[in-house]
């Protein structure tokens, strides 16, 4: 196997040693991998940029050549874009932090993911340039992310009998985080069963309601050119409840819990 070049997005940084570092990248051409970066706090040549997170670089590695199972290694990389302008601002460095953290829990190694890497440089070039508002930039990556892992959720109509959201009469509709769809009021007694579907019935037992107007949001966004998404009006209301939907929905999907998240959330508390 030849050596290679490709962009890369900095997913995580680690220290190695006295003078290495083991760094796992998205990049454009071979999905997630993970390389050592030999001597690479000292070699300011080779290495431009502080290889920070999230920093788009372009990286060229070289396959080890006697032991064909150690990492892969970090020959040179030739910073594109380090997103200066998120560096400065806690809450978007948190958001940006918290979208390489889930794409690095996520993401198994080796398998090409140019849509993720274009979506990933996307919301990470809008934020560096506050085109559009941080918290729908979150919404986007989110909801894209979710389907392009496989996990779309269904928000356009009830997931059992196929009642379109507009056609639903609640103002509330509940979601259901198991089986990632919503379900109207009349399905959602049906699963509860009698004694416990009293309007805010349980379904699976995880899950929350949410309005018709953030639904609509939610899948307006998802689905929009994204050249357009600086055009995206939503409600405070919308990204607020948004929020709350997305950022429960995908740690319960993937089972892991996000640092990032958690410091997100500090921050909310504390502006
Ligand atoms: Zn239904």
């Amino acid at each position: 196997m030849s050596d290679f070049c490709t962009d890369a997005i900095l997913l995580r940084k680690i220290e190695y040693g006295d003078h290495d570092y083991i760094i796992t990248f998205l990049t454009r051409s071979r999905g997630k991998i993970c390389v050592i970066a030999k001597n690479a706090k000292k070699s300011v040549k080779r290495f431009s940029g502080a290889l920070d997170l999230f920093s788009v670089n372009h990286i060229q590695c070289t396959f080890p050549k006697k032991n064909k199972d150690a990492l892969i290694i970090l020959a040179q990389t030739d910073l594109e874009n380090g997103f200066g302008n998120i560096r400065y601002d806690v809450f978007k460095t948190t958001y940006a932090c918290y979208w390489v953290e889930l794409i690095y829990l996520w993401l198994e190694e080796g398998k090409e993911q140019t849509e993720l890497y274009d979506l990933l440089f996307f919301v990470l070039d809008m934020l560096n340039q506050s085109e559009i508002r941080m918290e729908v930039l979150s919404l986007l990556f989110q909801i894209r992310f979710m389907g392009i892992s496989g996990f779309n959720p269904n928000l356009e109509a009830c997931g059992t009998c196929s009642t379109p959201v507009d056609d639903i009469h609640q103002k509330n509709i509940y979601f259901d985080f198991k089986e990632g769809r919503i379900l109207c009021h009349n399905c959602l007694k049906k699963k509860s069963g009698p004694e416990s579907g009293s309007g805010s019935g349980s379904g699976s037992g995880y899950g929350m309601g949410v309005s018709k107007g953030t639904l609509k949001q939610l899948v307006w966004i998802n689905t929009a050119d994204l050249h357009r998404a600086d055009r995206i009006k939503s409600s405070l209301f919308a990204i607020k409840e948004g929020e709350i939907l997305l950022e429960s929905f995908i740690p319960f999907h993937i089972g892991r819990e996000f640092k990032s998240l958690k410091f997100l959330r500090q921050l909310r508390r504390e502006r």
